[in-house]
């Protein structure tokens, strides 16, 4: 096997709750993650060399290609703890928002893990691949396992859950930064005045309800970017009066999501958010 190619999927937060700030800073959430049809292209390969060497090529100038990037960090992670001679060349194809409350970096770095085990015949399972991906970031556990899931705990503690029943997704990401940092530093998890009803989600899921996953979306963090990036909340109303079931902020945002019955629903919808010129990448996609 010389080179193999994966897809790295993209998620979204179809309810999003923080519980409390921990002594050691990390936020305790209680989160309904979903795997949409956005996706990064990686490209594996043995570079020849001898040494063990990781080396990145990407498509896009804005992002870092050395220790700052993922994708690196969790190769090099592999590299050591396997004591892998052979060099690996990834190339990296960007298609994700970055910045963007979408796990961008964080699914890179778990389409690495998938990458390099068949690759190199590392027979990691499931389970040891996520026990080694939390040590790069919270988000990579989930990004492993990939569909729905309940994310507990900073991120890493994971049940899967039933799919939800088909629907169709506008996706636009807002032509502002979002600093995750910046949101979480600001929340007053002690101070919010309603949580979502992520057990009812739970629920609906199980019940295979879209009718009762719609009416439970809701993100804390939203009390913290709408506040602040007001263009979020006039997404979400334009997705909503353009036929959205609902619309909802995900992660720490920018990138705001409508929830459709139908792809028409969802195209229709598409105009009216290209017209606000509010945001430049636009998809309309679905769950995977
Ligand atoms: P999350 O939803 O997990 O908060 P995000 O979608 O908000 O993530 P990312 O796209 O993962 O954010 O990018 C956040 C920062 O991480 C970027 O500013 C970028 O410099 C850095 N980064 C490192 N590696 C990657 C990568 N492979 N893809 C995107 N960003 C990366």
């Amino acid at each position: 096997m010389d080179q193999i190619t994966r897809k790295a999927y993209a998620k979204i937060n179809l309810g999003l709750d923080v519980i409390r700030r921990r002594p050691d800073g990390y936020h305790e959430v209680k989160m309904i993650m979903q795997t949409v049809g956005i996706c990064d292209i990686l490209t594996f390969r043995k570079s020849g060399r001898q040494d063990g060497a990781v080396t990145l090529f990407l498509d896009k100038k804005e992002l870092p290609c050395g220790k700052e990037n993922l994708v690196y960090r969790a190769a090099e992670l592999l590299t050591r703890t396997h004591g892998l001679r052979d060099g690996v060349e990834i190339t990296l194809e960007k298609r994700i928002p970055i910045a963007a409350g979408m796990a961008g970096g964080s699914t890179d770095a778990a389409a690495v893990f998938h990458g390099m085990n068949e690759l190199f015949g590392l027979s990691m399972s499931l389970q040891e691949m996520k026990d080694l991906g939390v040590g790069i970031g919270a988000d990579v556990p989930y990004c492993i396992q990939g569909g729905t899931a309940l994310s507990e705990g900073i991120g890493e503690i994971l049940t899967a859950l039933p799919s939800p029943p088909a629907a169709y997704l506008l996706i636009a990401k807002p032509d502002i930064g979002v600093s995750t940092k910046f949101v979480y530093e600001n929340l007053h998890a002690d101070r919010l005045q309603s949580h979502p009803d992520i057990d009812g989600m739970v629920q609906a899921l199980e019940r295979g309800s879209l009718e009762g996953i719609v009416s439970r979306m809701e993100n804390v963090l939203e009390t913290v970017t709408v506040r602040e990036y007001p263009v979020i909340q006039t997404l979400k109303d334009i997705m909503r009066r353009g036929g959205a079931l609902n619309a909802l902020m995900s992660g720490s945002g920018p990138t705001v999501f409508g929830v459709y019955k139908t792809r028409e629903a969802a195209e229709a919808s598409r105009p009216a958010v290209e017209k606000s010129g509010m945001a430049k990448e636009i998809f309309v996609t679905e769950f995977v």
